[in-house]
């Protein structure tokens, strides 16, 4: 699942429209705790975790978002390239497109082996409970991540800040993952997203919080 299909990123959605998805679904939190147990069934919940899908910023043809650990930007990358300067990369974040999971996001890192039973469950629970309106998608994580505040600059570089070293949060930040790790008692993770210095909100190319 290397490759890459600009398409996908037509689809992903603002933040304000990704977050309003999520949070106006009465069943969100029924969702929640069905992904919590099949993530559990299929021993993934240290590896994935469900994810606003929402737009940073505008990515160029032969460009793709790679997340860079501390960093995420667009980068120039052909859209079969499965490697950078020889290191292998794998899909970061997906997407629902089309009835099938695509990439939106990469990481370097090995591919793994495909979790095709616990994607198509994961998929099935969002598509019964309105796909067509929830902007939420698959996220690789690791447990040992710490929770982050996740910034867009201006030129569509977005920086993540641990929280517990972030001195005063831009206000209107919002939650835009969700991790059930096995560490730390099962408790559930919460990343949060915000921007600085990005404009209006009505900007496509930085379509997040107004900032103003
Ligand atoms: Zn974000």
């Amino acid at each position: 699942m290397a490759s890459y299909d600009p398409q996908v990123m037509v689809h992903v959605p603002s933040l304000e429209v990704a977050h309003a998805s999520v949070f106006e679904n009465p069943s969100f939190d029924q969702v929640l705790s069905k992904f919590r147990a099949l993530a559990s069934k299929y021993g993934q919940n240290n590896t994935y975790g469900l994810a606003l899908v929402h737009r940073h910023a505008e990515v160029s043809p032969g460009h793709r978002l790679m997340d860079f650990k501390q960093t995420l930007q667009p980068f120039p990358l052909n859209d079969t390239a499965d490697n950078l300067h020889g290191a292998p990369i794998r899909a970061k974040s997906l997407a629902l497109t089309a009835g099938g999971w695509k990439p939106y996001e990469y990481e370097l890192g090995s591919p793994d082996l495909p979790q095709q039973d616990f994607f198509a469950d994961v998929q099935a629970l969002l598509e019964q409970n309105g796909s067509e309106g929830l902007h939420v998608g698959l996220r690789r994580y690791s447990p040992s991540d710490p929770e982050e505040l996740e910034i867009t600059e201006s030129g569509g570089v977005s920086v993540k800040i641990p929280w517990n070293s972030v001195v005063s949060p831009s206000p209107g930040y919002k939650t835009t993952f969700w991790a059930f790790p096995s560490e730390d008692g099962g408790e559930m993770r919460n990343y949060k997203c915000s921007c600085r210095d990005t404009g209006s909100s009505t900007n496509s190319n930085h379509n997040h919080i107004d900032c103003n």
